[in-house]
């Protein structure tokens, strides 16, 4: 994954980021300058400037005054304000826009490379224990004041009134036509749309920091957990970090030949109890409990159950979230600011497209060649099943020692970087120029990506590397953040206007990610890979998984917001119910097992809510852009994966139709799976 919805929006990308609460801001704000001053501002520009186009003229003074309080002036003032900072000509207008994108930059790199550096106790392995005092101040905001500051020197005015917002639904409908200048001119548009206060946006971030805090400490000791017999099933050592690792050690089980597989089945059992939270709190992350899952029973600590820990970050987190509603009268909850504003596809469309999918006879076809390759009745958590990956063919502690012996520490997978993108198709000085602009850093947790924002900094590669090398898992991860990475300095440092750096919404960095991620085996010399069969298979599966969990996430923040007063447990107990009605309508009928609660163990839930629907997002794009691949040379796939990702930051609807000609849809996935 990528951390920018997360900590990041809240610390750096305020300013980018948080946008997009008042659609139409013109009507619906609170306070705000009166209609006969609007009118009598509107005319006189017009007057002055009668060149100038109306439409953008009267909509930047009515959003400008909009956002106008008390504090900023009279209607006087702003009358005088916005005769003095029009700018009417378009050459004035350039050269405004360009000093507008400078500030831009150098506001959105320099809050980030505080918060990069303020986080580095807490994130990397590298900078020795955090102390008390850094764990505090990975909870802090640098720029949590930026917005309330930029209203009051009166940026944020002379901004929206030369460059106004437009609606997502506008963006689509005249994009079509935009120059990329008027792309970019939009996309200043969409900085200045609300005015959070400081305090609000502070608490959120608080929130976001205490959830990922204990998601990032939760540690199930393997070696601790026994059998109903008393049998150990793992390695003296391993410790996994819920949920990540566990899913990740249950698929590499896939591997072993026999039928029924008890670490499976234990580590399944591990997943529903912290779910339901009857996990005992004393096992998390403690080396002296010995576990028996199956019964819950416990040996040498205390019995006493999590007991609802997890649903009360999630509850903590609704409630800053609640506090911003109050601010965006047009994009009045989390759910409308995370679909609309965020990942610009609307909640509902993002889940008939989900329904299509989950519901599809395709998915019933695959469930059968599964089950007929493990040669037994599908479990739940077959969900995960792994068997498609070319990589489960080859033995991976063979892998481990390749690449423990290629990849001993962080360094050395950075100097590999130009050779891994060469080896992809790169030209290899671009390949040099790309890799020039990434660091790679051990991380504490299971790795993430962490962009640049401006060009003075570098895209940040954050992997797991145990002391004795990286492993195969480390590697997949590694390749998957370096996807992140490639796409991240490509749509920065390859972007002909600041303004449109980056992609339209996180999931089509993720499609960046998958299409590295899947060819991994390809970076380790094992040959070209490409979209065959057994990888549609499997993004096809992984798509079904995650639309499923999604889904779930989804549908709990909307329980939420019908439900704004419930506790922890009522929130624990809404959940279980919302994954088993997802799962009896759409998994019970090919994995069995009525009202399973599993889709709700995803950690991303509870620390990144809503993140998820970026993945299955981020496979369909990743699908249809495999498919505009697929007969490519290395080369031509090297330049159309250049072209794709420097179209930057339109929405995804324009993205698409400019990279690969065809809207965001399940159907070409379909048909490539019913062939
Ligand atoms: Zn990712």
């Amino acid at each position: 994954m990528r951390l920018t919805t997360t900590l990041k929006a809240l610390f750096v990308a305020t300013i980018m980021t948080i946008t997009g609460c008042s659609k139409n801001a013109g009507n619906t704000a609170p306070q705000g300058v009166s209609e006969t001053t609007l009118t009598q501002t509107i005319s006189a520009l017009q007057s002055q400037y009668p060149a100038a186009d109306a439409d953008r003229l009267e909509r930047g003074i009515r959003q400008a005054g909009a956002l106008w309080r008390a504090e900023d002036g009279t209607d006087t003032d702003f009358h005088a304000f916005a005769l003095d900072h029009f700018v009417g000509n378009d050459e004035d207008r350039d050269a405004l826009f360009l000093s507008l994108s400078r500030i831009m930059e150098n506001l959105n790199e320099s809050y980030d490379l505080l918060t990069v550096n303020l986080l580095k106790p807490t994130q990397l392995t590298t900078e020795g224990e955090p102390t008390e005092a850094d764990w505090i101040m990975s909870g802090f905001s640098p720029s949590a004041h930026l917005l309330d500051d930029l209203f009051q020197n009166k940026i944020a005015f002379l901004t929206i009134l030369n460059f106004p917002f437009y609606s997502l639904e506008e963006k689509n409908r005249l994009g079509t036509e935009w120059t990329r200048k008027q792309w970019a001119e939009a996309r200043l548009g969409d900085v200045f749309t609300s005015r959070i206060p400081a305090d609000v946006l502070a608490s959120l971030a608080q929130a976001y920091a205490n959830a990922e805090n204990y998601i990032a400490d939760y540690n199930i000791c393997m070696d601790r957990l026994r059998t109903e017999q008393g049998e150990q099933l793992f390695p003296d050592g391993l410790l996994l970090l819920s949920h990540w690792n566990l899913r990740d050690e249950l698929k590499a089980h896939y591997a072993d030949t026999a039928k029924h597989n008890p670490q499976q089945e234990m580590i399944y059992e591990v997943m529903l109890r912290i779910v339901r939270q009857e996990i005992p709190l004393a096992v998390i992350n403690n080396h002296e409990a010995l576990w028996y899952p199956h019964s819950n029973r416990v040996e040498n600590v205390s019995d006493a159950p999590e007991s609802d820990r997890r649903y009360q970050k999630i509850l903590d987190i609704f409630h800053a979230m609640q506090q911003m509603d109050n601010y965006c009268p047009n994009m009045p909850t989390g759910i409308i600011r995370n679909f609309e504003g965020d990942i610009e596809i609307p909640a509902a469309e993002v889940d008939s497209l989900f329904r299509q999918l989950l519901g599809s006879e395709q998915v019933k076809m695959v469930a059968a060649e599964i089950r007929s390759r493990l040669g037994r009745d599908l479990r739940p958590y077959d969900i995960w099943y792994d068997g498609f990956k070319a990589r489960s063919a080859i033995n991976e502690k063979l892998l481990d020692g390749k690449i423990r012996k290629i990849y001993p520490t962080p360094e050395a997978y950075r100097q590999r970087i130009p050779a891994m993108l060469t080896e992809l198709g790169f030209d290899k000085s671009l390949a040099e120029e790309i890799a020039s602009h990434i660091v790679v850093e051990a991380a504490r947790g299971s790795g993430h990506a962490w962009p640049c924002m401006g060009h003075n900094e570098p895209a940040r590669l954050r992997t797991r590397i145990a002391p004795e090398g990286m492993n195969y898992k480390g590697f997949n991860i590694a390749v998957h953040e370096m996807g992140h990475n490639v796409e991240e300095v490509t749509s920065l440092y390859f972007m002909d206007y600041y303004m449109l750096h980056g992609i339209p919404n996180t999931g089509f960095t993720e499609a960046s990610a998958f299409l590295f991620q899947h060819r991994d085996l390809q970076l380790l010399g094992y040959g070209r890979q490409k979209q065959d069969r057994e990888a549609v298979l499997d993004a096809f599966w992984g798509m079904y998984e995650i639309m499923g969990v999604s889904l779930v996430d989804m549908h709990m923040w909307q329980w939420l917001y019908a439900n704004p007063n419930a506790t922890a447990p009522q929130l624990r107990d809404a959940t279980i119910r919302i994954a088993a009605d997802v799962w009896n309508e759409f998994f019970e009928p090919v994995l069995g097992e009525p009202d399973c609660p599993l889709l709700a163990i995803y950690s991303h839930m509870v620390n990144s809510p809503m993140y998820l629907p970026n993945y299955p997002i981020g496979h369909l794009v990743e699908f249809q852009l495999e498919q505009f691949l697929a007969d490519k040379t290395p080369e031509e796939w090297a330049e159309h994966y250049q072209r794709c990702y420097r179209l930057g930051r339109l929405t995804p609807d324009e993205w698409m139709r400019r990279a690969v000609n065809q809207n965001l849809s399940v159907d070409a996935c379909l048909e490539k799976v019913g062939q």
